[in-house]
């Protein structure tokens, strides 16, 4: 049986949808108390209900991580609503693609005030109660193309670079506060965020994948729920790729 997470409360930003929401469900499954924060409140509000359907705990803060303040008033939410907070999951995310050429300033600035700043923002607003846990567990969404590069990705994949190179260093930093901190790099995965990649694009990507399929969230809700575990106590600092072996 997978470890369970039994009374760990989880922050998960980006939970309203996709693999956020996954995320948040699996972790309500194996026993922790969540908390969805996500911009998208009708979205959160049912991804909460969903949980508390199936006998788990959630609860839906609406917080926009660029905003360092609701970052903070978030982490405190969080502990005044369970009285600890044990994990983070960093997963808000978004895109805007475009060649180096066609990329405007706005566009680079938007992706990583979200995906980098957003990861920074809420993760030292948590900081302080991650310290008072004895399994605290920091973990963060990068990519494969923060590892590889990608075309028309030059916001993206300095974003998720900086994660990366985030994660490691935050590893070094609190590891003697017993907290671990990793990253997840999903491959392609069914979620809206690739709706707009074109299906040719989709079908190739699918052809280069050893397991011969896109991912799906649920493939990397359990990559995190490990991470997130006690089987995962001496494991920080990695970067666990969960591609389908699309990059090898
Ligand atoms: P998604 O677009 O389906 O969901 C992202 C969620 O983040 C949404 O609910 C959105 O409302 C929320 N969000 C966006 N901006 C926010 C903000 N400022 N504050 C709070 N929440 C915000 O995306 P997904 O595919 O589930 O991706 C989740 C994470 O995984 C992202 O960090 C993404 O970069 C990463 N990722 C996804 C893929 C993929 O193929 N889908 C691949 C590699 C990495």
């Amino acid at each position: 049986m997978a470890a369970p997470l039994t009374d760990r409360v989880a922050l998960i930003t980006g939970g309203s949808q996709g693999i956020g929401r996954a995320t948040a469900a699996l972790f309500a499954q194996r026993g922790a108390r969540v908390i969805i924060a996500d911009v998208n409140e009708a979205a959160g509000a049912a991804a909460v209900q969903a949980i508390e359907d199936n006998g788990g705990t959630a609860q839906f803060v609406p917080t926009d991580v660029t905003d360092r303040a609701a970052t903070e008033a978030l982490a405190e939410a969080a502990q005044a609503a369970y009285g600890a907070l044990d994990i983070l999951v960093n997963n808000a995310g978004i895109t805007r693609d475009a060649t180096l050429a066609k990329m405007d300033g706005d566009a680079f600035d938007a992706v990583v005030d979200v995906n980098l700043k957003g990861v920074f923002n809420t993760t030292k607003a948590a900081l302080p109660y991650l310290q008072g846990s004895a399994h605290g567990r920091i973990l963060n969404a990068a990519s494969v193309v923060g590892l590889y590069g990608n075309f028309g990705q030059t916001n993206y994949v300095a974003s998720k670079s900086g994660v990366i190179g985030m994660t490691k260093t935050w590893a070094r930093e609190l590891g003697r506060d017993g907290i671990t901190v990793n990253a997840v790099a999903p491959g392609f995965i069914e979620t809206p965020m690739v709706e707009t990649v074109p299906d040719k694009v989709m079908d190739r990507l699918v052809k280069q994948t050893p397991l011969g399929r896109l991912g799906r969230a649920d493939d990397i809700a359990r990559a995190y729920a490990f991470l997130a575990s006690d089987d995962a106590a001496f494991i920080t600092g990695a970067v666990l790729s969960v591609d389908g072996g699309l990059v090898l």
